[in-house]
């Protein structure tokens, strides 16, 4: 079944700069999608309009058979993580996790549980009362996953996560994410310029240019035939 339909999509930002060109894309569940390709070829744009934080100038995103353009963000089941992280420097790592799931007015047990359980996953049990300056960078970035994750989402899009941390740790990030995209069952679009990771972590690479996709296929396809 195919979960989600990109067809035709155009970005234009001011009537005059176009970021993305007739973006066409079936994206099947549980897929491990990564868009990659230089800075400005149009891959933030791309995920900011599937999370609903661009308007679609033209063309449709198609959800479960439902059409998104028009549906609020905190109403799609979708969840992002952002390349700075966006915590709230005054909440705890507890109440930005939960930060989320009080806005969609989620009763206070069942955040609970839903935090237990990501903190568990990530190692941040016993992190939970600190604020995020008192935090490492990689302990930041599992905070952020984390305020995903207890969304519990059918969707996970993530715009360069690993950016802002050293190259050790954003090896070990990686196979982090991989093991997550494993254990969560869901599908990921993730966005990077670094072609190790798309090789690495996709299940299918989209490679752009200018606004335009020049190429679609497993990274096995995209080594063999670049
Ligand atoms: P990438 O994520 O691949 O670096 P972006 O999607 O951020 O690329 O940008 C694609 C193009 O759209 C670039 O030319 C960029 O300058 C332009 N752009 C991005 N955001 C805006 C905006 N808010 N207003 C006008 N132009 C923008
Ligand atoms: P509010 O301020 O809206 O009452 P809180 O964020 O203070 O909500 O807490 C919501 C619920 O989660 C409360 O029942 C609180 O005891 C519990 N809680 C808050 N922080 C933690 C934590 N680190 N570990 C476990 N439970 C917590």
């Amino acid at each position: 079944m195919v979960a989600i339909s990109l067809k035709n999509i155009d970005k234009i930002y001011d009537k005059k700069v176009t970021a993305v060109s007739d973006f066409n894309l079936e994206i099947e569940d549980k897929e491990f999608i990564v868009f990659v390709g230089p800075s400005g070829c149009g891959k933030s744009t791309t995920l900011r309009m599937i999370a609903g934080l661009e308007d679609i100038s033209r063309g449709e995103f198609i959800m479960d058979g439902h059409l998104m353009n028009d549906v609020a963000p905190k109403n799609r089941h979708i969840a992002m993580v952002f390349q700075n992280y966006a915590l709230y420097p005054h909440l705890s790592v507890y109440d930005n996790m939960a930060f989320g799931l009080k806005l969609r007015k989620m009763n206070k047990k069942e955040i609970k549980e839903r935090i237990d359980k990501a903190a568990h996953i990530l190692g941040l049990t016993d992190y939970l009362q600190r604020k995020p300056r008192e935090l490492s960078g990689g302990q930041r970035q599992r905070v952020a996953l984390g305020r995903a994750i207890v969304r519990e989402a059918k969707l996970f899009l993530m715009d360069e996560p690993l950016s802002n941390l050293d190259a050790k740790l954003r090896v070990q990030m990686r196979t982090e994410i991989s093991k997550l995209h494993q254990e969560l069952n869901t599908t990921m679009i993730y966005v990077t310029h670094d072609q190790t990771e798309a090789m690495t972590m996709a299940t299918r690479i989209v490679i752009m240019k200018d606004g335009v996709i020049q190429q679609v296929g497993t990274p096995k396809d995209v080594y063999e035939n670049p």
